[in-house]
């Protein structure tokens, strides 16, 4: 068929042909257009949330050297005081150095809470032993809380998980804290790991306050806490749990909370089991 002929045909059978591909042309260029104006609106967005946390992070370091260097200058006055003085001003300085590790906290909550908000907080994987992880928790708090009954229970088979050791950890103290703070009555708390159908499980239990049926879940929320009279008077800012969550979701595991108001809760994770 000739060129000519082509257009005849072509004209039978689209006779608004030219205006169709105008439309089509117009369509594509408002497409184009739009699509640049996304892209555009991405890389703003992007480049404002990179601020964000480039801003919150040096606002963190900026708060956080002068602690450290508070914290020092604690530890040379405490070791400078005379015999006679001692006593009590060691007992002070130890209630400020108390104060101080509660602000350095705080602040890396924040930081981590900013991060886990916008999905920026990173893990780094590796193999670790879970158990030693467990154990490590366990002393640190038995030494902070002696009035606590404790009990650890490892598994035998000495399991070997896949994940972030520090941010493992942080989850651990996190809920081994809150088993704590939210304990006014019996003393105890528990420290579980197994190895349950091919995933590492940890679990702490506590025989605490507890946690309103209704309310279990959003616990994991964004600065949310339970509003008890109870829960009111301890001190926090609802972003433990979220961050917790956020780290356990970074390693494809799962997290949650059975709890009875009044008789106490159980907070468990689950981890990659790698050997
Ligand atoms: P924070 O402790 O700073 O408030 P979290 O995110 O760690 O923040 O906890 C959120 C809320 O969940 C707490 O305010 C508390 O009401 C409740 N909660 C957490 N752990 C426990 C627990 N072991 N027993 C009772 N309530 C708890």
């Amino acid at each position: 068929m000739t060129l000519k002929r082509l257009a005849m045909r072509r004209h039978q059978l689209f006779p608004n042909y030219r205006i169709l591909v105008k439309h089509v042309r117009e369509q594509e260029l408002r497409d184009q257009r739009r699509l640049r104006e996304l892209e555009l609106k991405y890389a703003q967005q992007l480049s404002r949330e990179k601020s964000h946390e480039d801003f919150v992070h040096m606002a963190v370091h900026e708060l956080k050297s002068p602690v450290t260097v508070l914290k020092a200058y604690l530890q040379m006055m405490g070791m400078k005081l005379s015999r006679e003085e001692q006593h009590t001003l060691l007992s002070t300085i130890e209630k400020m150095d108390v104060q101080l590790d509660r602000i350095t906290h705080l602040i890396s909550d924040l930081l981590d809470g900013t991060r886990a908000g916008l999905g920026t907080l990173h893990c780094l994987m590796n193999d670790f032993d879970i158990n030693e992880s467990a154990r490590v928790c366990m002393a640190n708090l038995k030494a902070a809380h002696t009035d606590f009954v404790t009990e650890l229970d490892t598994d035998p088979s000495e399991p070997v998980a896949y994940g972030d050791r520090e941010r493992i950890e942080q989850v651990m103290n996190n809920l081994l804290t809150n088993a704590v703070k939210y304990s006014p009555g019996e003393k105890y708390v528990k420290l579980q790991t197994r190895l349950v159908e091919g995933q590492i499980v940890v679990k702490v239990t506590d025989h605490g306050m507890g946690i309103p049926e209704h309310k279990q879940q959003q616990v994991f929320d964004q600065f949310y806490r339970v509003d008890t009279d109870g829960g009111k008077k301890v001190p926090g800012l609802g972003l433990g749990l979220f961050i917790c969550a956020d780290i356990i979701r970074k390693h494809s595991g799962q997290i949650g909370v059975s709890s009875r108001e009044g008789e106490g809760s159980e907070f468990w994770f689950s981890l990659p089991y790698r050997g």
